[in-house]
């Protein structure tokens, strides 16, 4: 499976990066060994000293497509969860002044953390879904779907011109504003709509 990670798709996190708005969807891409499941703990990397979260919803995808339109798109995911886009801020700034990729700042080992997931039909509106995260008991970030620059089946449409999108993989559909560092010993909590799905400390 792979893990595709949609950058820039909330305008507020956007503008607080200093980034410009975009026109077509931003990705990049984590491979599975980034993946961290069952509340398994972060351990924080020793390259890196200011390692923000990104709370994401995630989209798993159910079965294998290509050059998806937008209008069938919602049949290629039942379930979403919520993410932690876990990014090494010092490294992926050095990246970004040289042009050069991302990787070695969003791809490294644990770092993207994933909760339970939820069948999509429990939310009546899935342009109008609420998720938050908490960290040590304290809400660091809180996000609405309805600010998404690019929706889901946007999201997929697009990819897939591209990628061929298979069973079993994960899209990271972007941030809010609040990103921030983490430290050794936090606690995270993410909910999507008041439901926590996801649990895990920072090692
Ligand atoms: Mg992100």
């Amino acid at each position: 499976m792979k893990i595709i990670c949609i950058g820039r798709n909330y305008i507020e996190h956007a503008k607080e990066l200093n980034n410009p708005v975009p026109e077509k969807p931003v990705f990049f891409m984590k491979p599975d060994t980034a993946l961290l499941q069952k509340n398994n703990p972060f351990f924080y990397p020793n390259f890196s000293n200011d390692v923000h979260y990104e709370t994401e919803l995630v989209l798993k995808i159910n079965k294998n497509g290509k050059h998806i339109e937008e209008q069938f798109a919602h049949k290629y995911y039942d379930e979403i969860g919520i993410g932690i886009d876990f990014t090494a801020r010092d490294i992926q700034s050095e990246q970004k002044k040289k042009g050069l990729p991302w990787e070695i700042a969003k791809a490294f080992d644990g770092a993207a953390p994933v909760g339970q997931f939820v069948n999509k039909n429990q939310f009546t509106d899935l342009n109008n879904v609420n998720f938050s995260l908490r960290i040590n008991g304290e809400v660091r970030q809180e996000g609405n779907t309805r600010d998404m620059i690019f929706s889901f089946n946007q999201i997929i449409a697009y990819v897939s011109q591209f990628i061929s999108l298979k069973t079993g993989d994960l899209i990271f559909t972007g941030t809010p504003e609040g990103v921030g560092p983490t430290k050794i010993n936090d606690h995270f909590e993410a909910y999507i709509e008041g439901e926590k799905l996801l649990d895990f400390n920072v090692k």
